[in-house]
């Protein structure tokens, strides 16, 4: 009794202390507010006890100044789109929502870098560059909800990464919010730095688990004269992945992704997709191109060939961006729509050489034959990227099977020099913990994230006996 009125005492200066810092209206502990942050875009549910939404650098330093030092543990979000649940609080107290930092801090056309802060979402950045005819080219699947800070903390890839890479070759410098509340900057906004570590990129892809990006400057590109994309569907995988082989090793073509999907996931995209999909098709290649008008035109004449010799069903072309959109769209509503046919579903991101990626996916077929499960399988395979999703709508003995499959497929994918974000070595982990302590002493940030538990845990939360 004296220690719930002990930690009662203490849940109400830590609020107190908090709305002092940056202002009673953007604290929040009523439940409706709470119960928005409880799930992000694909699974889990964890309740946070408060949500902050900060204006500046300064309200995120003073705020995390506080709960390192009441020991409290704290968890950014973006816009929660995330697929493998890094933005839910499954060990924090307190939700840190960075909503209300969406300004385009400096653009600059002749240097083609933008400094923003992390909860500028994608889409608003690429319509702001775009009038300066420049394109930032990381180009996750959900572009109108996804903020430069999710997709640089996770470090996403995206429709366009066969071309242009990953968020990281894009990221030159970071203003970051240390567990501790003292703010540094770290890389330079020159295209080339030459000074020591980069400590800037070490940040990219830390899940929050290091500190809080409060602002972010990224390179940009001219925009390419002209972009085509070709939407193309088999009656079986073979024959997609024949077409996906001759086109790449014409390496001269000007690919921007290739992106597969199969038989579930046309299914799942089929109702809300404006393609009119051929009911036989068992696989789909999304395939787009970009560059000099001339090469643009004469690419897309070749892959349709291509596609026609392997012998696809059905191809549409969309030169206009209205009608791209259209076609871009079917790899984009993949996820949203499989998340409509089941809420149950194991998902594993995997990485191979791209010449595996036949092999694998003979192999996840075999399997799910071999378990009684269905599969849903989608990707940019021109990266060699596989997003597997296992179904698991019947229950707990369903997902013991579905486990078993996913380990079986992560072996093989080592085996051939792939790897997966659950796949690391013993001594990598070690070295990466003795990274994080060094930042995060305390373990508050984003526990339970990458390394498992944290010494801050939640298990005496204000709200615990709700959640
Ligand atoms: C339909 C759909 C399609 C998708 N397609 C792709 C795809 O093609 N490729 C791909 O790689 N991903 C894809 N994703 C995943 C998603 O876009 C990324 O994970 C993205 O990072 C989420 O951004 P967000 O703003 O929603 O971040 P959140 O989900 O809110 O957060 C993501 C992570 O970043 C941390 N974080 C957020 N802001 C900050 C900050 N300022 N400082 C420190 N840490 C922070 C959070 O704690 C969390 O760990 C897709 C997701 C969906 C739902």
């Amino acid at each position: 009794m004296e220690l719930q009125d002990q930690n009662k005492k203490g849940d109400k200066d830590l609020f107190e202390e908090l709305c002092s810092a940056i202002g009673r209206e953007f604290v929040f502990d009523n439940i409706e507010e709470r119960e928005r942050y409880s799930f992000n875009g694909v699974n889990g549910e964890s309740m946070p006890d408060v949500v902050i939404t900060p204006h500046s650098t300064e309200q995120v330093s003073k705020i995390l100044s506080i709960v390192n030092r009441h020991n409290i543990p704290i968890c950014t979000r973006g816009a929660g789109a995330i697929l493998s649940g890094g933005a839910l609080p499954i060990e924090s107290y307190i939700v840190l929502d960075l909503k209300n930092m969406n300004r385009i801090v400096e653009l600059n056309a002749r240097d083609l870098t933008v400094t923003v802060e992390p909860g500028v979402c994608i889409k608003n950045l690429q319509d702001e560059v775009a009038k300066s005819r420049l394109f930032y080219t990381s180009e996750p699947g959900i572009l109108d909800s996804t903020t430069i800070g999710g997709i640089v903390s996770k470090c996403t890839g995206g429709m366009t990464g066969l071309k242009y890479g990953v968020t990281r070759d894009y990221v030159l410098a970071l203003e970051i919010v240390l567990p501790d509340g003292s703010v540094i900057n770290a890389g330079r906004k020159t295209l080339k730095s030459v000074a020591g570590y980069d400590l800037a990129r070490f940040f990219v892809g830390s899940e929050e688990t290091l500190g809080v990006l409060t602002k972010i400057t990224l390179k940009l590109l001219p925009m390419p004269e002209k972009a085509c994309t070709i939407v193309t569907l088999f009656k079986d995988i073979d024959s997609a992945l024949k077409t996906t082989d001759s086109i790449l090793v014409h390496n001269h073509l000007s690919l921007r992704s290739l992106e597969f999907a199969d038989k579930t996931c046309i299914d799942a995209v089929s109702d809300f997709s404006e393609m009119e999909i051929p009911a036989e098709a068992e696989a789909l290649l999304v395939i787009d191109v970009d560059g000099n008008e001339k090469n643009v035109a004469k690419d897309i004449s070749r892959i349709d060939t291509l596609c026609k010799e392997n012998g696809a069903l059905k191809t549409s072309i969309a030169h206009t961006d209205e009608d791209r959109n259209i076609l871009l769209d079917i790899g984009k509503l993949i996820s949203p729509s499989l998340s409509k046919i089941t809420s149950m579903r194991l998902n594993e991101e995997l990485s191979v050489p791209r010449s595996k990626v036949g092999g694998v996916l003979k192999n996840v077929y075999e399997l799910s034959k071999a378990y009684s499960l269905q599969v849903a399988v989608f990707g940019q395979i021109g990266e060699g990227h596989i997003n597997l999703n296992v179904i698991c709508k019947n229950g707990e003995t369903v997902e013991v099977s579905a486990r078993n499959l996913v380990s079986q497929i992560l072996k093989d994918v080592v085996s051939i020099g792939g790897t997966a974000k659950t796949v690391l070595q013993p001594h990598e982990v070690e070295m990466m913990k003795g990274l994080k302590k060094m930042f995060d002493p305390k373990g508050i940030m984003n526990p339970g994230r990458l390394f498992g538990n944290s010494s801050a845990h939640r298990k005496d939360a204000k709200y615990a006996k709700e959640i």
